[in-house]
C-alpha cells in the first residue's frame, strides 16, 4: 500500500470523475465555444456571487495574471512572507509584472489589518515604490492549513479601501476554509477584487484553476491568459471534471481535516516529535527532536512502510492529507507512527 502525503496536489480523478470527463461536450475554448468550460465559468462565478469567472491551467497563471490586472511596473505589493506568490511562483511577480513584494511577518502566514497599513508606502514619496495590491492566501499552504479569521480579511478591505488598494485572494485552498469555518463563499465575492481557486488540491482533478471578478476584470484577463500561453482548446474534458468535484468533492473535505487532526493526535504523543502546528484543515506542520530522531532518519523509516511525506525546510515537515487518502491507510499510517515512537 503506497500512501503519498507529500501534498493533496496529488490526488487522481475517482470513477465518476474520469465518467464526467469523458462524456463531456467540448468545443474550441480560445474561441469560447467549449460548453464544459462556460458552464464551469458561469458556476463558479454564481459560488462566490461574483460577476464572471476565466478557467485556466494552473494556480500559478491565475494568481499571476491577477497580479498583472492589479499593477503597473514598478508598483509594489503586499503579503504575508509565507505567500505562495513570493515564495512558490518562480518570481512571476517580477517576471511577469515588474512588481515587488513587501513581506510582512505575521502568524502562519496571516497578517493583522494594522500590519497592512503600516506596510503601505506613503504615496507622494516619490522614492519608494507605489503600494497598489494587497494579496493574501486562504488558507495558508506554508502557515499550515490556518484560516483566517474573516473579520480581519474585512478590516483589510477596510484599509484597501482608504487607500486605494486592490485586494486579491489566492484561494487555492478555500474549499477547505469554507468548510472547516462553514462559511458563505458569496461574502468572500463581496470582499475581494479577485480571487483565485485551484481544482487540482484535493479535489481530484488533473488540473485547473479558475479566476473570479467583475466583468471587466476578466475581459482583461482572457488576454492576459493568452498571452501568458494559457489559452486551452477542447479544455472542456478537464473543466468537467471541476464541475464534477464542486458537486461531489468540497462537503468530504471535512473528513480530510478530520484524518489530519487526528495524525495530529498521534503526533503529540511521539517523544521525538518537538512541536506540531495547530491543526484546521488538511495540512499538518511540525518539527522533529533531531537529539532523539533526525528528519532524515524519519522519512527514511516512512518510506520502509512506502510512506512519504515531505520537508518544508528549516527542519518543518509536512503532511498533506486528501480524497485519495481512504480509511485503510489512515489506520495503517496510525499504527506506523506509533511503532516509530
Ligand atoms: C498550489 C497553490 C497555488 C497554485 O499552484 P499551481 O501549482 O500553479 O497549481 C497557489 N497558491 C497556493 C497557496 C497553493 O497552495
Amino acid at each position: 500500500m503506497q500512501i503519498n502525503l507529500i501534498s493533496d496536489t496529488v490526488t487522481r480523478p475517482t470513477p465518476g470523475m474520469l465518467d464526467a470527463m469523458m462524456s463531456a461536450k467540448v468545443g474550441d475554448d480560445v474561441f469560447k465555444n467549449d460548453p464544459s468550460v462556460n458552464a464551469l465559468e458561469d458556476k463558479v462565478a454564481d459560488y462566490f456571487g461574483m460577476e464572471a469567472a476565466l478557467f485556466f491551467p494552473s494556480g500559478t497563471m491565475t494568481n499571476q495574471t491577477a497580479i498583472k490586472l492589479h499593477t503597473q511596473p514598478g508598483e509594489q505589493l503586499i503579503c504575508d512572507k509565507y505567500a505562495h506568490v513570493y515564495n512558490y511562483e518562480g518570481g512571476g511577480v517580477s517576471f511577469n509584472s515588474g512588481v515587488s513584494c513587501k513581506l510582512v511577518d505575521g502568524q502562519r502566514g496571516m497578517m493583522t489589518a494594522e500590519q497592512v497599513e503600516e506596510s503601505i508606502n506613503p504615496p507622494d514619496f516619490y522614492h519608494s515604490p507605489l503600494t497598489s495590491l494587497v494579496c493574501i492566501e486562504n488558507t495558508t499552504n506554508k502557515g499550515g492549513g490556518a484560516c483566517w479569521d474573516f473579520e480581519e480579511l474585512k478590516k483589510i478591505r477596510k484599509v484597501c479601501d482608504d487607500h486605494g488598494l486592490k485586494y486579491h485572494l489566492d484561494g487555492a485552498r478555500l474549499w477547505n476554509a469554507l468548510v472547516a469555518k462553514n462559511e458563505d463563499p458569496k461574502a468572500y465575492g463581496a470582499l475581494f477584487d479577485t480571487i483565485s481557486v485551484c481544482f487540482s488540491k484535493g479535489l481530484g482533478c488533473p488540473v485547473g484553476s479558475v479566476l473570479v471578478g467583475d466583468q471587466k476584470l476578466i475581459d482583461a484577463a482572457l488576454r492576459v491568459r493568452k498571452i501568458l500561453g494559457g489559452g486551452m482548446r477542447q479544455s472542456g474534458y478537464l473543466a468537467a471534471a471541476g464541475i464534477y468535484a464542486l458537486e461531489h468533492h468540497i462537503d468530504r473535505l471535512s473528513q480530510d481535516h478530520e484524518r489530519a487532526k487526528a495524525i495530529g493526535k498521534v503526533l503529540n504523543t511521539l517523544e521525538f516529535i518537538k512541536k506540531v502546528e495547530p491543526i484546521e484543515t488538511n495540512i499538518i506542520i511540525f518539527e522533529l527532536d533531531e537529539s532523539k530522531l533526525t528528519s532524515t532518519d524519519f522519512l527514511a523509516k516512512l518510506q520502509e512502510n512506502q510512506i512519504s511525506i515531505i520537508g518544508m525546510g528549516q527542519g518543518k515537515l509536512r503532511i498533506v492529507t486528501h480524497l485519495d487518502y481512504a480509511d485503510a491507510m489512515h489506520q495503517h499510517f496510525l499504527g506506523v507512527l506509533q511503532k516509530i515512537g
